[in-house]
């Protein structure tokens, strides 16, 4: 039986990368030494972290006026360190509240004296549905946060919200590479590696350069214009998961680039969303056109069942299934790994399901 897991992170990484990974651990390059033993200031992880940066920039087509930043702490962390580096004119950002992640942004800013001006919420819809600016973008303000994907909602922006000259700061931890953005319509952009890129530890900043230095004595491990004129080497970096993301980035260049993994995307994630919309029994609530491709929720609108849908799973190799705590139901996540095999098996597990189930209601009816 093959084994998919649709974990929404740390998820699923391509499974060449992880057979690379295990050939060559013990030995990198000859050296006789793991990629987790050698020096971050050697000329062999000199090389690693210069072709990740390398391949990035190129299956994102990153302008050069762009910093790419390799920082740990994970997407939480640049709820601080956004603020600190880019909100210094007037401590006063304006967000987009799409869900848990975007309230986690907001709390993380004012706990560092940054106000928050929430331009629009989708609380009324439950965050089925993605909250629209509601009214023009104050020219003041020192950036505007949205969150591209909300990984627990299952939401993702497509066409992005006019913001004018303020810049749009990103968090695109759970879309990041799952498709196709233009880098030039933000200011900053950030994202987990662990979602769709790699292993946890690393975490992608790629931020316009005349956005960066205003701020002033910043902590150093905090300091973006510090982390670009060091390279992202003021200290040990998380070698091996930048080695291991940058295998993850050679993979997806491999595969034809975005342009060829988003369509894949739309194909997988289509083929579950067809199917949730003609079940009878399973029930997407998020507004198709606010989508994503990445995290797909879904419920039968009874806890227990989801609890048997999800067992059930667990024996056919359909591995973490369960939504999140909060949204409670079904999640399954599609990152840039899933294969097409995996959304497919799932697929017709949850039809079987479906139909046992009817057969059962049809028998309970008739006894
Ligand atoms: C997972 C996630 C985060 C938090 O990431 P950590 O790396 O655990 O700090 C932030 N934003 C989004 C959209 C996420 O999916």
């Amino acid at each position: 039986m093959s084994t998919y897991n649709f974990s929404a992170g740390p998820a699923v990484m391509p499974k060449p990368v992880i057979a690379q990974i295990q050939a060559e651990l013990p030995s990198f390059q000859g050296s006789e030494m793991s990629i987790m033993e050698i020096s971050h200031r050697s000329q062999l992880f000199d090389q690693v972290i210069n072709e990740a940066e390398a391949d990035l920039r190129d299956l994102m087509q990153i302008p050069d006026n762009y910093r790419v930043l390799f920082f740990q702490g994970g997407g939480t962390l640049q709820f601080t360190a956004a603020p600190l580096n880019l909100a210094t004119k007037h401590h006063h950002i304006g967000l987009l509240d799409s869900g848990h992640w975007a309230s986690r942004a907001a709390e993380e800013a004012r706990r560092v004296n940054t106000q928050v001006d929430i331009l629009g919420t989708a609380a009324p819809t439950h965050f089925t549905t993605l909250p629209r600016l509601n009214k023009p973008v104050d020219q003041t303000l020192d950036y505007v946060h949205i969150t591209t994907n909300n990984t627990i909602e299952g939401t993702a922006y497509t066409a992005l919200p006019e913001t004018g000259q303020v810049p749009l700061v990103a968090d695109m931890s759970s879309n990041f590479l799952g498709q196709v953005y233009n880098v030039n319509d933000f200011g900053m952009i950030f994202a987990g590696a662990q979602k769709n890129l790699g292993p946890a530890g690393l975490t992608i900043v790629i931020v316009r350069d005349d956005l960066i230095g205003h701020a002033k004595q910043l902590p150093s491990m905090l300091d973006y214009q510090l982390f670009a004129d060091k390279r992202s080497m003021f200290n040990t970096p998380p070698v091996f998961a930048i080695y291991a993301a940058g295998l993850v980035l050679k993979w997806l260049k491999a595969q034809g680039g975005l342009n060829v993994i988003e369509q894949r995307n739309r194909v997988k994630a289509n083929l579950l969303y067809d199917f949730l919309d003609q079940s009878t029994l399973f029930n997407c609530q998020v507004k198709p056109a606010d989508r994503s491709l990445m995290n797909v929720p879904f419920v039968t609108g009874n806890p227990d069942l989801d609890a048997q849908v999800i067992a059930g799973a667990t024996k056919h190799g359909l591995l973490n299934l369960k939504g999140h705590r909060l949204v409670g139901g079904m999640r399954a996540s599609l990152y840039n790994a899933m294969p097409l095999a995996g959304v497919q098996a799932l697929v017709d597990y949850l039809a079987a399901f479906e139909a046992d189930h009817a057969k059962g209601e049809f028998e309970n009816v008739s006894n």
